[in-house]
């Protein structure tokens, strides 16, 4: 079993407010314990990334900071396994979404790795005699806080371009899953990272992640979660004048055309809502079909909804649990009111016995693009379907939520394509595919109440780094 303790300035230690456990969503029983801490744990970590960014690590050139992360990479690779193992049972995710989960992971090492030393700025012509160039410099100790729907995912993807940039970091995951990131700093501890420049320190949000916003002495945040929250966070940074990053929720649209490749389209349209039980900000939750194929297209996801299997993340079904009794109820509660108000259940499929928080994959018909199931994420496997007549149709429900995370257009209709991506207010647009959170490459964060900032790909660094302009007048 991992350790309950925080990692800070190199070494294990105890959390100030002892510890709490963490539970099994797929039986409901305690598996392990963290650190419960608060603002004396996080000052000391936070205090522990400035010494290392002013000292050790801030002196360590960038390809050797890129050799270190390959390192780590390479470690996550070789203990993938007992870390997907461990994700599974406690974020409840099926055995195979946590093997992929925890290559990515060491793939975001992997690919940061590469770019450390790659990571340049500009020479900018002036008047004459001056020389003018730019550089990259880091913020100096960055904080990372991320949700509990992708643990190690989360972290790879927050904590590797910042440590590739040359920042000195401090991250505080999320009290209902993050056994699995305790161990990965275990790993990266043997990796060797000077210490302080890597720091965890683990907790409930109120206590632990509200003193990480509210240290003066962190130079940029990183929040994902929720858009509550997130506005919570952006207050607290805003007092002390310091940059955030925001990746928040999503209520994202698949958008099938009369033209639209059905054999292609139903698989990743389902795949895109189940994944994780729908506990992903970039769910395609929502499903805009044109009128003339809404009955054939129902009655085919209607067929796959009933053959879902939904169990024990252990057992490798097609969905596990939901994370929480809390986040079960928040989504039966949603979906019991569009009932209410006249939404109609399409297709539910079976739920398991035991004593897990599980919820049937649903498909949703009869729904105004105005109700709240529609409009709300409902971070659960519910889909609504929703018809439309035309393309401008199409577009409108698109992009009337407050959300603008993902979406994907089908159609064989290149024209179309093009001029959807064009009018579409989403941070990635697919097109004829969808890919719920894959890609390390690829630059990934929302518009409108999705967020700002990006991560992932090349454009991360340019987020975790600012810029320093020098000019010199040399006559
Ligand atoms: P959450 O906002 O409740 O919690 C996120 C993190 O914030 C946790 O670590 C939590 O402990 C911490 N936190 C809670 N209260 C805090 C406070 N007062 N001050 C500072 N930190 C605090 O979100 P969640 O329920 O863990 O995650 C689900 C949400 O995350 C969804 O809305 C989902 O869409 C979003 N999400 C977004 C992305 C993205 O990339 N856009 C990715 C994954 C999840």
């Amino acid at each position: 079993m991992s350790k309950a303790q925080n990692y800070i300035n190199g070494k294990w230690v105890d959390g100030s407010l002892g510890t709490m456990d963490m539970i099994n969503p797929s039986h409901d029983t305690v598996i392990g314990q963290i650190a419960r801490s608060d603002d004396r744990d996080v000052d000391a970590a936070v205090a522990a990334a400035r010494a290392a960014f002013e000292g050790v690590w801030g002196q360590t050139p960038a390809f050797e900071r890129g050799r270190l992360l390959q390192k780590a990479a390479q470690k996550l690779f070789e203990h993938a396994e007992e870390l997907a193992r461990i994700e599974s049972a406690d974020a409840g995710k099926p055995l195979s979404q946590a093997r992929a989960d925890a290559q990515l992971v060491a793939r975001y090492f992997e690919f940061y790795a590469g770019a450390a030393d790659k990571l340049h700025g500009e020479t900018i012509p002036y008047q004459n005699g001056f020389t003018v160039y730019t550089t990259r410099e880091p913020y100096g100790v960055t904080g990372h806080i991320i949700p509990w729907n992708y643990p190690l995912q989360m972290t790879g993807r927050t904590l590797a371009p910042a440590l590739a940039a040359g920042n000195a970091t401090v991250l505080k995951p999320a009290e209902d899953a993050c056994l699995a990131i305790v161990r990965l700093f275990e790993l990266l501890d043997e990796v060797g990272f000077p210490a302080g420049s890597i720091n965890l320190v683990t907790g409930r949000g109120d206590e632990a992640g509200a003193a990480l916003s509210k240290n003066r002495d962190i130079d940029h945040l990183a929040f994902t979660g929720s858009p509550e929250v997130g506005t919570l966070v952006m207050e607290t940074m805003a007092k002390n004048l310091r940059p955030v990053v925001l990746e928040l929720g999503g209520k994202s649209p698949q958008i099938v055309f009369e033209d639209a490749d059905l054999d292609a389209a139903l698989p990743v349209i389902v795949k895109a809502i189940i994944q994780n039980a729908g506990q992903t900000c970039s769910a395609g939750s929502r499903l805009l079909v044109h009128e003339s194929l809404h009955d054939r297209v129902v009655a085919g996801l209607v067929e796959r909804f009933n053959a879902i299997k939904v169990g024990p993340a252990e057992t490798d079904p097609d969905i596990g649990p939901i994370i929480s009794k809390k986040q079960l109820s928040r989504v039966t509660s949603l979906v019991d009111m569009a009932v209410k108000n006249g939404a109609e259940i399409l297709a539910q499929a079976a739920r398991p016995d035991g004593e897990g928080y599980f919820y049937p994959p649903t498909l949703l018909g009869a729904i105004d693009n105005n109700h709240d199931v529609a409009q709300k994420e409902v971070f659960g496997p519910v889909l609504v379907v929703i018809p439309f007549s035309d393309e401008a149709e199409a577009l409108h429900l698109a992009n009337n939520v407050p959300y603008g995370l993902v979406a994907a257009v089908w159609t064989r209709d290149n024209g179309r394509a093009h001029r959807m991506v064009k009018g579409i207010r989403a941070g990635q647009v697919f097109v004829n595919g969808y890919g719920a959170g894959g890609g390390v490459e690829l630059p990934f964060g929302g518009m409108k109440q999705s967020g700002f900032g990006r991560e992932k790909g090349f454009e991360a660094l340019h987020h975790v780094t600012t810029t320093k302009t020098v000019i010199i007048n040399h006559g």
